[in-house]
Order: structure tokens, then C-alpha cells, then sequence
């Protein structure tokens, strides 16, 4: 047996994941099961970028590429960010990395040293606090609960900013939630943060195409304060909004020191992303637009249908999403009852006990950070969505 680090004893898998493993497992043994759990679009990855993929292995474009990306990706990362939220990049100020999950990981890696804090509001993705403690840091979580609509405050952002705070970090739209932040929600974050220059934002965009109030893009926090622009990291990748989740490509535009060293960071791990995925992902940038219109269409029609299945389930609040595709379910009336004798206490005994007696992956709440609460993908087919949703029903009409 070998003798880890410190840091691998404290390390936590990504619950996430893990749950589609076991969801994968109980199919394996032959059981229907109905997979809630990832946030990965069921929808091939369009056309376009299937097809350029094999060109690059045609071309033979499967060399390394410097370790940032290649420039004409950068470039293009840089045009569709200044169509998006106004911001002019130089292809300096971008890197692409495997994945935004790296990305972010990377961006922790250069801005944190030991015992710096990062600013997480409840819920979060499940990844973000193991990410801040893997570069040393220290989560500092803020509460925000259903009267806040799960969103950080002005007044809970000043409170939690102290001498040691250097990052805030946060998705709009949300995972897990699907809610996002208005214009004006960001203004007021912006008023806090313009008073503490050490605090850099790490604004993750993964969802900022899948919005469903017929915009075309999520408010962001540079189109309400430019000026935020010299400490602002903007994260975004291929996985959802062109559904690559398995090319691997992610991607941050920000201050040029911050983005040299995560590629210099980069350049010591990963090395370069797959020359392959980065072109794919180039001419995903360039001629996908009909399609994420397409998809947001697929997702605002799968949103309703779910949402009045969801709504039949007396037990369960669910807000209507505002983007992404996560349905975020209050499921407090269900804990403290029994199913067949066993008493559910947590959101994760809910869940496991769907899971394993009814066949419904979904995540529990507590995975990020909030107590009482589920999270669904409905990147699924309504078809699926329906046929979960009677399951779910089924295991409620057994609870005692
Ligand atoms: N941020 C959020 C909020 C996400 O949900 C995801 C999902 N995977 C990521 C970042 C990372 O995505 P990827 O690594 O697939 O680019
Ligand atoms: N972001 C997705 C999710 O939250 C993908 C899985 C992961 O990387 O954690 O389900």
C-alpha cells in the first residue's frame, strides 16, 4: 500500500460523477434505470463540429498545439465573447484548456496560496469547494437559501469578504438551481466587490447560451461593470451549449497574467488540449448559432412538460428554471418519514433510496451544499422526464 499526500487523503470524488458510475452499475446488473444525475445534454454534438473533428484526423491535425490552444481557437473564443457580453480579448488574454473543469481548477491553482479564502454561495456546483481545497484554499461558503432565490446577496457578499478573500466564484445560470442572476443582482454584487480591489470574480459562463426568456445570452457581470474587467476571469467550454462534453474543451478569457500562468500551469500538467477537440470546437464557435437556438427551443419545451409533471407531485417545489437545464426540487416534505421502515433523513438517504429501490439517479442537495433539496437534469426526453416523474410518485405514495 502506498503512502498518499495529504492532499489525496483529503480529496473527495466528484459526487457527480460518481453517481453516474453507480447508475451505470445498476444498469450493467440489467435494471431500467432512468438517469437524472449528469449535466451532459442527451443531443449529439452537432454536425458541424462532429465533422471537423474527423477532418482533423484526416488532416492529420493530431499534433501538439501550444500549450494555451491555437491561436485561431483563442481568436475565435475572443470574437464570440465580445458578440456575447461586449469585451474586446487579445488571443494573449485567452486560454483553452481540457475542459472548463480545468480551467477553473487551474484558475484556483494560480489565485489561491494556503489558507486564502474563495467566496461560494450555496447551492454550488458540487465540484467548486474540493477544487478551492486542492489549491490550499479555504471555501468560504455563504448561505443562500429560497428567500434569497439561492443567490448571494450584496450585504451576505460584504459580510463574507474579509482580509484573506481573493476570489468570488459563481455560475449564472445556475447549477444546480437554473436560476440566474438579473442585471441589476449583478450591479449590486459589483457595488461590494469595487470596494475590495483583492478579490478577483470567477464568473462561470458553462450555461450563459441556454437561457429561456428569449435573450440571447445570460446577464453577465462585465456588461453591468466594465470596469470589474482587470479582475474578472470569464470561464465558459464546448460541453454544454455545443453538447462536446467528451471533446474536453473549456476555455477563459481574463487579465493576461492570471491566463499566462494557468498556461503556464497547463503547459507543467495537461500539456496542450486535444488539437483534434480545438478543432472541432473552432468550427463549433463559428457556424452553431441556428443550433443553440434550436437546442434552447428543445429545452424551454422539455422545461414546461417537466415542470407540470413535477408540479403533480404535491411533496415537491420546484422553481421554474430561468436557464440550464436543472430542475431544483424542495423535497422537505419527504424527510423525516419512512419507507419501509427506514427513516429519511437526508436529502442523500431520498435519493439513494430512489436510486436503488426505483431506479431514478438524481443528485442530492446536499452534495452542493444545501440541505432538503434534489437536483434533476432534464436534459433528458420528455418521454423520460414522465416516466421518473411516475416513479418518483410511486416511491412518495409508499413513505410513512
Ligand atoms: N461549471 C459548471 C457550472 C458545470 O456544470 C460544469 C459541468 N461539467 C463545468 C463547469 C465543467 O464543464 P466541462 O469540464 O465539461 O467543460
Ligand atoms: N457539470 C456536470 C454536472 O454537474 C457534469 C459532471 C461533472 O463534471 O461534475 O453534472
Amino acid at each position: 500500500m502506498v503512502q498518499l499526500s495529504k492532499r489525496a487523503q483529503n480529496l473527495k470524488t466528484s459526487p457527480t460523477l460518481f453517481l453516474v458510475a453507480k447508475a451505470k452499475e445498476l444498469s450493467a446488473k440489467g435494471h431500467d434505470v432512468i438517469s437524472l444525475t449528469v449535466g451532459e445534454p442527451d443531443w449529439p454534438t452537432f454536425e458541424i463540429p462532429s465533422m471537423a473533428g474527423i477532418e482533423a484526423i484526416q488532416k492529420n491535425i493530431t499534433k501538439y498545439t501550444p500549450a494555451s490552444g491555437t491561436v485561431e481557437l483563442r481568436n475565435a473564443i475572443a470574437e464570440k465573447i465580445k458578440f456575447e457580453i461586449g469585451q474586446s480579448y487579445t488571443a494573449k488574454a485567452v486560454t483553452v484548456g481540457s475542459g472548463a473543469k480545468f480551467i477553473i481548477f487551474a484558475a484556483l491553482q494560480m489565485i489561491c496560496s494556503p489558507g486564502d479564502e474563495v467566496i461560494i454561495g450555496t447551492p454550488y456546483w458540487v465540484s467548486y469547494p474540493t477544487m478551492v481545497e486542492l489549491a490550499d484554499g479555504v471555501p468560504h461558503i455563504i448561505e443562500c437559501g429560497e428567500s434569497e432565490h439561492f443567490k448571494i446577496t450584496p450585504e451576505k457578499l460584504e459580510k463574507a469578504i474579509n482580509s484573506k478573500t481573493r476570489a468570488l466564484l459563481f455560475c449564472s445560470p445556475s447549477n444546480p438551481t437554473g436560476l440566474l442572476y438579473s442585471a441589476s443582482e449583478l450591479k449590486a454584487l459589483a457595488e461590494v466587490l469595487r470596494k475590495h480591489p483583492q478579490v478577483t470574480v470567477i464568473s462561470d459562463d458553462m450555461y450563459n447560451r441556454l437561457v429561456f426568456d428569449g435573450t440571447l445570452v445570460a446577464p453577465h457581470i462585465l456588461q453591468v461593470a466594465p470596469d470589474l474587467r482587470d479582475r474578472t476571469l470569464v470561464v465558459n467550454g464546448g460541453s454544454k451549449a455545443y453538447s462536446m462534453t467528451g471533446w474536453r474543451i473549456g476555455w477563459a478569457a481574463g487579465p493576461e497574467n492570471l491566463i499566462t500562468a494557468m498556461g503556464d500551469y497547463q503547459s507543467q500538467s495537461t500539456g496542450s488540449p486535444s488539437s483534434i477537440s480545438q478543432h472541432a470546437a473552432l468550427a463549433a464557435l463559428k457556424n452553431c448559432e441556428p443550433d443553440i437556438a434550436s437546442v434552447v427551443k428543445k429545452l424551454i419545451a422539455r422545461k414546461e412538460s417537466g415542470l407540470s409533471e413535477l408540479s403533480s407531485i404535491p411533496q415537491f417545489k420546484v422553481a421554474s428554471p430561468e436557464g440550464a437545464f436543472y430542475f431544483w426540487v424542495d423535497i422537505n416534505a419527504c424527510l423525516g418519514k419512512t419507507y419501509q421502515d427506514r427513516l429519511i433523513r437526508t436529502s442523500k438517504d431520498f435519493c439513494d433510496i430512489l436510486l436503488n429501490h426505483f431506479y431514478v439517479a438524481t443528485v442530492p442537495g446536499s452534495e452542493c451544499g444545501s440541505e432538503g433539496f434534489m437536483r434533476l437534469s432534464f436534459a433528458v426526453s420528455e418521454e423520460t422526464l414522465k416516466r421518473a416523474t411516475a416513479r418518483m410518485k410511486e416511491f412518495i405514495s409508499q413513505l410513512a
